[in-house]
């Protein structure tokens, strides 16, 4: 029973994300569909290959289509590539940074610069490979001399970011540096050395703000405070995994 209650929870979210408000299918077809086959491949964060993974990542495809070859704002005529992001689409962790670099415009990949390089390796002390969380930044262009992006280039461009968010559905968001925590966190006076190391709700999902991987380059002595946060976000995801489980044995 359990699964079939995981499943279809799995299954209305992603409905959700997509924009539906009905179910455009009926739950005891659902049931039947899923439910009989008695596995648990819906459940959220499920393994790599199961129907959740492969639902959530059609439904990223099909927001990468929408994007296309975006005009909506000025960064696109000095871009070389748009940066989607990547990762698990069904990752329990999420990052978002500010916007793509020099190298990440080059390559269409997020953080493969070198801050990507010191971001990559906070992401592996913390038990995770890089291609099990996922990544993704404010704005999709670089903007131009890696200047901050401006607020209405953010405005054009936030949807798709809280679009990602809402598809994965990640256990915890990390929100790297002032532009993606004041954004994800709709607070433009947000200062990084008040806020990080404390969680903040984004609609329903912890948000730990901490430091940009870039800034830590400049100021490698703030790197434990990073790891600091790094941790509580380890012990959030522990707690949530054991409440999961506890959930899941109750119903049974
Ligand atoms: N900085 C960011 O914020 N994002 C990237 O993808 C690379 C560097």
């Amino acid at each position: 029973m359990d699964n079939i209650v995981e499943d279809i929870k799995g299954i209305l979210k992603f409905y959700q994300a997509m924009g539906f408000e009905m179910l455009p299918i009926s739950i005891e077809t659902l049931t039947r569909r899923y439910g009989e086959t008695g596995n648990n491949s819906l459940r959220h964060a499920a393994s790599p290959g199961s129907r959740a993974t492969a639902l959530k990542e059609t439904a990223l495809k099909a927001l990468r289509e929408e994007i296309g070859d975006c005009r909506r704002c000025r960064l696109s005529t000095g871009r070389k590539n748009i940066v989607f992001g990547e990762g698990n689409p069904d990752a329990r962790l999420m990052f978002v940074g500010e916007g793509p670099g020099r190298e990440e415009d080059l390559q269409a990949r997020p953080f493969v610069g070198d801050a990507g390089m010191l971001l990559t390796r906070l992401i592996e002390k913390m038990g995770f490979k890089r291609e099990e969380v996922y990544i993704a930044n404010i704005v999709k262009c670089r903007p131009p001399m890696n200047r901050d992006p401006e607020r209405d280039e953010i405005e054009s461009c936030r949807g798709f970011v809280e679009r990602q968010i809402k598809i994965i559905s990640p256990g915890v968001i990390i929100s790297l540096g002032r532009i993606s925590s004041q954004t994800l966190l709709g607070n433009a006076a947000l200062k990084m050395t008040a806020v990080r190391g404390h969680f903040f709700d984004y609609n329903g999902i912890p948000l730990m703000p901490t430091f940009h991987p870039a800034y830590l380059l400049r100021n490698p002595k703030d790197k434990w405070l990073t790891w600091n946060d790094a941790q509580m976000v380890l012990d959030r995801l522990r707690d949530r995994e054991k409440q999961e489980k506890g959930e899941r044995t109750t119903e049974t």
